[in-house]
C-alpha cells in the first residue's frame, strides 16, 4: 500500500498520506478501489456526501440539470430559486422571514471569509473573536480564525485583530483545570474581556463559533456555553456567526446544530453537505440587519453551480421524504451503544458524538498525552479491514467517523465492529 501511495504522491501531493487508496467507483456508503477492494466510507468526502455516493435521485436531478444549464454566475435561475427556497424552508420558523442568503462558494472557507467581511462591513468594526480548537478553513482569513495552532503555525501574522478564547472543553480548558464539569467559566472570562474597560479588546465585528468542533476532535460545546455566548453577544450587539459547514445539513440530527442549543445566530455559514452529492456550493444565511453590501460588493466567479443547486433542492426533498434526520439520530444512538464498551480500554480517553459525527479520543494511559500515532495506526488497520476513517483533534489523537446520513443499521454495525477490532489490535 505504502509503495503505491508514494508513487501517487509524486504526481499529486494529496490525501493518500493517511489513506493510501485510489478510488475507482462508489455507491451509497461504499467505495471500490482500483484493485477491486470494497470499503465502508465513514469519511463521506469529509462529511460532504450527505446521502452517500451517487444517490440515484440526486444523480437524476444533476443529469437533468446538466442538459439544461450548468454555470450561472450569481444570476437568478429556476434551479437557484428552488435551492434557495429549500434552504429557507429548513430554517426554524422563527428565523425564516428575517434571514437573507448570499452565495459565496465554492468552498466552506469562502463562506467563512464572506461572513467575516459582512460583519466587518455592517458593524464598522475590525476585530473578531474565535475559540480555541475551532476549524474554519484554509483560506487566509478562515485559517486566521482557526484555533488549531499546529495547522496555522507555518502561516504567521496572517490577519490582525483575531482574539482566541477558551471553548467549553470541560475539565481541560485553560480557565478552570478541574475534572468536574464546569460549563461557564470560559464565558465568564470572555465576558470580562469584552466588558472590562481594562480588558484590552475592542468591541469586535463578530464572534465565530463552531458548535461541535469537528476537525478539532469532535467536541460539542455545552448548552450553557452556547446560550451564554448568545446572550452576551446579543447584549453587546456583536453578530454571532455559527460555522455549520460540518455540522449543518442534518449531520447532528437536526438540520443545523444550533437548533439543539436553543439559540438563533445572526449568521449561518454552511457548505459541505448542501448538495448532498459533493457538488461544491457555500452560503451565508444572515439576519437582514446585516444586509449592508451594495450589489457587487462581494463577487466571485463560481457562485452559480446549477448542478449543486439541482442536487441540493432534491436532497432536501429526500431528507424529508425518507426521514433522514430521524435516521441520523437513531444511527447516532446505535454508534454510542456499540462504541461504549471501548471506554474500558486504558487508551480510550473519551468517546464523543452528536448525530453522525463521532470521535474516539486516544491517550497514553500512563502520561495522559494525546496518542496520535495510535490513532493513525487504528485508522490504517481499519482501512486494511475495509473501513475508511479519519483522525483529528490534538496531535490527531481522535479517530473520527462521518458516515453518510442515510447509512443503514447493518453498515453501522459492521463499521463499529471493524473500529473496535482495529483499536484492540493496535493496543495489543
Ligand atoms: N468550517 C468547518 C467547521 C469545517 O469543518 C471546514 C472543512 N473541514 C471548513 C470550515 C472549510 O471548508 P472547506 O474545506 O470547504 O473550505
Amino acid at each position: 500500500l505504502l509503495a503505491r501511495q508514494e508513487q501517487r504522491e509524486s504526481r499529486a501531493r494529496t490525501y493518500p498520506r493517511h489513506l493510501p487508496i485510489a478510488i475507482a467507483e462508489a455507491a451509497g456508503s461504499h467505495v471500490r478501489d482500483l484493485d477491486g477492494n470494497v470499503y465502508i466510507d465513514f469519511l463521506a468526502g469529509a462529511g460532504v456526501l450527505s446521502l452517500g455516493h451517487n444517490h440515484p435521485d440526486l444523480v437524476q436531478a444533476v443529469v437533468e440539470q446538466l442538459g439544461r444549464h450548468v454555470h450561472g454566475l450569481d444570476l437568478p435561475t429556476p434551479a437557484k430559486d428552488a435551492f434557495t427556497d429549500a434552504q429557507l424552508k429548513m430554517l426554524p420558523d422563527s428565523m425564516r422571514d428575517r434571514m437573507r442568503v448570499h452565495f459565496c462558494g465554492p468552498t466552506g472557507a469562502n463562506a467563512v471569509d464572506a461572513a467575516l467581511k459582512l460583519c466587518k462591513t455592517a458593524t464598522g468594526r475590525g476585530d473578531v473573536i474565535s475559540f480555541q480548537g475551532g476549524f474554519h478553513g484554509s483560506s487566509h482569513a478562515a485559517m486566521a480564525v482557526t484555533g488549531l495552532v499546529e495547522q496555522k503555525s507555518p502561516v504567521r501574522n496572517g490577519v490582525p485583530g483575531i482574539h482566541f478564547f477558551p471553548f467549553s472543553y470541560c475539565g481541560r480548558c485553560p480557565v478552570e483545570l478541574t475534572p468536574d464539569r464546569c460549563t461557564t467559566n470560559c464565558v465568564a472570562y470572555l465576558e470580562r474581556a469584552l466588558t472590562d474597560s481594562n480588558g484590552g479588546i475592542p468591541l469586535p465585528a463578530a464572534v465565530i463559533l463552531e458548535l461541535v468542533q469537528g476537525e478539532g476532535g469532535v467536541i460539542p460545546a455545552t448548552v450553557d456555553f452556547a446560550r451564554r455566548v448568545r446572550e452576551l453577544t446579543r447584549a453587546l450587539d456583536i453578530p454571532l456567526v455559527v460555522d455549520e459547514v460540518q455540522t449543518g445539513c442534518g449531520r447532528t440530527g437536526t438540520w443545523y446544530a444550533f437548533e439543539q442549543y436553543g439559540i438563533e445566530p445572526d449568521v449561518i455559514v454552511t457548505s459541505k453537505g448542501l448538495s448532498g452529492i459533493g457538488q461544491p456550493v457555500a452560503l451565508i444565511i444572515y439576519d437582514r440587519r446585516l444586509d449592508t453590501w451594495a450589489p457587487g460588493a462581494h463577487t466571485g466567479t463560481f457562485r452559480g453551480n446549477q448542478l449543486a443547486f439541482a442536487a441540493g433542492a432534491e436532497m432536501v426533498k429526500v431528507v424529508r421524504r425518507d426521514g433522514v434526520l430521524q435516521n441520523v439520530r437513531e444511527r447516532g444512538l446505535q454508534i454510542d451503544r456499540l462504541l461504549a464498551p471501548l471506554q474500558e480500554l486504558p487508551h480510550v480517553r473519551e468517546i464523543r458524538g452528536v448525530g453522525l459525527m463521532w470521535g474516539v479520543e486516544l491517550a497514553d494511559p500512563v502520561t495522559g498525552h494525546p496518542a496520535g500515532q495510535l490513532a493513525r495506526d487504528v485508522q490504517h488497520r481499519a482501512l486494511r479491514r475495509g473501513l475508511i476513517l479519519e483522525c483529528g483533534g490534538r496531535d490527531d489523537c481522535v479517530v473520527r467517523m462521518l458516515p453518510p446520513l442515510n447509512v443503514t443499521a447493518e453498515t453501522v454495525d459492521l463499521a463499529c465492529e471493524i473500529l473496535a477490532t482495529s483499536l484492540r489490535e493496535a493496543i495489543d
